[in-house]
Formats: C-alpha cells, sequence, structure tokens
C-alpha cells in the first residue's frame, strides 16, 4: 500500500494505492489517475529560466508544454542551462521542440518586447 497526496487540485485528497493498483480516498477520476501515473511512471512539468539577451531581463522563464518523466527532469535542466534566447519573444513561443526526442516541448511563459 502506497500512500499519496493528490496534487492535481487544491483539495489534496488523501490517496492509496496498493498492488492492484486499487486506488482510494480519491473524491473524483482524476486521483485515480494521478496515482496510478505516479507509481508507474511519474511526471511533473518543469519551470525553470534560461539565459535571455534583451534590455528587461538577463533571464527567461520557461517550462515544459506537459507533465516529463521525473527521470528526465535532471537531464532537461542541463539542456536548459545551454540555452540562450533572443527577445523579442511572446508568452507561448518554442524555446526548445521535442526536448530529448520526448516531444515534449519548452515554451517561453513571459512575453519580452525588447
Ligand atoms: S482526487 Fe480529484 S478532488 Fe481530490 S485532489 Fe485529486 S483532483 Fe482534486
Amino acid at each position: 500500500m502506497t500512500k499519496l497526496i493528490c496534487i492535481v487540485c487544491p483539495k489534496g485528497c488523501h490517496l492509496e494505492i496498493d498492488e492492484s493498483f486499487n486506488v482510494t480516498g480519491n473524491f473524483c477520476k482524476r486521483g485515480e489517475v494521478y496515482a496510478k501515473n505516479e507509481v508507474t511512471n511519474p511526471t511533473r512539468t518543469v519551470t525553470s529560466t534560461v539565459k535571455l539577451n534583451s534590455k528587461i531581463l538577463k533571464m527567461l522563464p520557461v517550462r515544459t508544454d506537459k507533465p516529463i518523466a521525473k527521470s528526465k527532469m535532471f537531464d532537461v535542466m542541463e539542456e536548459l542551462k545551454k540555452v540562450e534566447v533572443n527577445a523579442p519573444v511572446n508568452s507561448g513561443d518554442i524555446i526548445i521542440s521535442n526536448i530529448l526526442g520526448t516531444n515534449i516541448n519548452i515554451i517561453a511563459t513571459r512575453t519580452i518586447k525588447e
């Protein structure tokens, strides 16, 4: 039996999942999906910054456009250290496409005009 706190919404249900992947404690179906993923292939949205050439800011906030396997998070952070972006940048622009062959993009989360 594994105990988890669901992080899908602010309610924070206390979940339990057994060896047969039966989930209890979830208020909704999303908690069941979260618990099963968490014990088989846990994922997280990565948020970070990359170097930015701009008159306004030195670092551009970015994130993955989908959750990525936790096992890849450190490799993603290493890739982000290699990136340098020139302004202007729009929120949602793809900064790195298909990072590490995952079909997940790194996108800007802030618009920088100059
Ligand atoms: S189980 Fe549903 S209601 Fe409970 S925290 Fe997760 S998403 Fe929210």
